[in-house]
């Protein structure tokens, strides 16, 4: 089970104690994990202390997630995309920024160059490799742990407000904090620990309702998703002799399918249920660039193959990245020689070190 230094946990309680503006921020596309810890976060802090707080956001988290978000929640939410200006006051204004499941402000994409330059006292929680230390004055970070909001589960319990007792736990945030680690155990079926199940069990206890969760998480998608991912995986997935399967999405496909953020949720683990497959990619394309996902089997890096090709990180198994255009590659009708010839370089040289 996750332990913390009990000096740090005080500490943490004795900001929030005198904290006026704080400000949570997570990373740009939000997915469950981001918006489990945020959400988890904001409901502990409104319930125990009286401080001003907001979540500010890159871009809108995703309609898949919207069950998560009630109306007051709503209402202290801000993001770029629509509030540019007030987000870039809140965070000027805070005097505590607690920054949720990423390791560096880079992963805010457009917030970084305001939450670098803040002098208010800063707190990192998360569970990515990597994490940009130098940046915060306090930084929790584990990563063999679930997810963010497993690794938040555990210091709220420790909190002096909540003793130890899973209980005391705000019930809004408990809720929250099991869709989180749902999502990014993909319903237990990675990155799953000890202290995965004992958390669980213990929100169980309380009262959280999994099934609704679940319920919520994996059987509301429209139609679409479930049709897109028939043709992806009939027509657009390849495999290479490297045992790496790729798909390419590109704007066309995705508008065809009226695909929106978060409905291709879970695709890239798809291809890994093949024995030969050591390594699954999913690219998009987005405005200005592609997005890459990257899942592997045990053995092979997800991380170090997204830092050494594909511009990004993550963790061992899970990790994500981009392709720019034209730095990268002139367009998406070259991204599958990209991914071909980058993961036979990347495959050969893990075989030989
Ligand atoms: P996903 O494929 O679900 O978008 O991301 C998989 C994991 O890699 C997540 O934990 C995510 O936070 C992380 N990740 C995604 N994109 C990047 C990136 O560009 N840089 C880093 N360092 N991590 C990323
Ligand atoms: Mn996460």
């Amino acid at each position: 089970m996750p332990t913390f230094n009990i000096f740090d946990i005080n500490r943490f309680s004795t900001e929030l104690e005198s904290a006026a503006k704080t400000v949570i921020v997570t990373h740009f596309k939000p997915d469950g994990d981001a918006m489990g810890s945020s959400i988890g976060m904001y409901s502990f802090i409104k319930r125990f202390f009286s401080t001003d707080v907001r979540i500010v956001l890159n871009d809108r988290y995703p309609a898949s997630l919207a069950f998560m978000v009630s109306p007051e929640i709503e209402k202290d939410i801000l993001t770029y995309d629509d509030n540019k200006e007030e987000v870039l006051q809140a965070i000027s204004d805070a005097d505590h920024i607690i920054a949720l499941d990423f390791n560096a402000f880079h992963r805010t994409d457009r917030l970084e160059s305001a939450l670098a330059s803040s002098d208010a006292f800063k707190i990192l929680i998360d569970h990515h490799l990597h994490p940009d230390t130098a940046s915060f004055d306090m930084v929790f970070s584990i990563q063999e742990i679930s997810s963010a909001s497993e690794l938040e589960y555990y210091i709220l319990k420790a909190m002096p407000q909540c003793q130890g007792k899973p209980e005391n736990i705000p019930f809004a945030a408990a809720e929250a904090l099991m869709t989180g680690m749902t999502t990014d155990t993909n319903n237990f079926s990675n990155s799953t620990y000890p202290s995965t199940l004992r958390m669980a069990s213990e929100l169980i206890e309380t009262g959280v309702d999994r099934d609704r969760i679940i319920f919520n998480i994996y059987n509301q998608y429209g139609e679409n998703r479930l049709r897109l991912l028939g043709h992806m995986l009939k027509d657009l997935l390849k495999i290479t002799d490297d045992g790496v399967a790729y798909v390419v999405l590109d704007k066309e496909t995705l508008e065809r399918y009226s695909i929106e953020e978060g409905d291709t949720e879970g695709f890239v683990n798809m291809p890994l249920s093949i024995g030969k497959v050591g390594m699954s990619i999913l690219a998009k394309e987005d405005k200005d660039r592609i997005r890459i996902s990257i899942r592997s089997k045990k053995g092979i890096s997800a991380n170090r193959c997204s830092r050494l090709h594909f511009n990004g990180g993550g963790h061992e198994n899970a990790a994500g990245g981009r392709l720019s255009i034209p730095e990268d590659i002139p367009g998406i009708t070259h991204a599958s020689e990209y991914i071909e010839k980058h993961t036979h370089i990347f495959i050969n040289e893990e075989n030989e070190a």
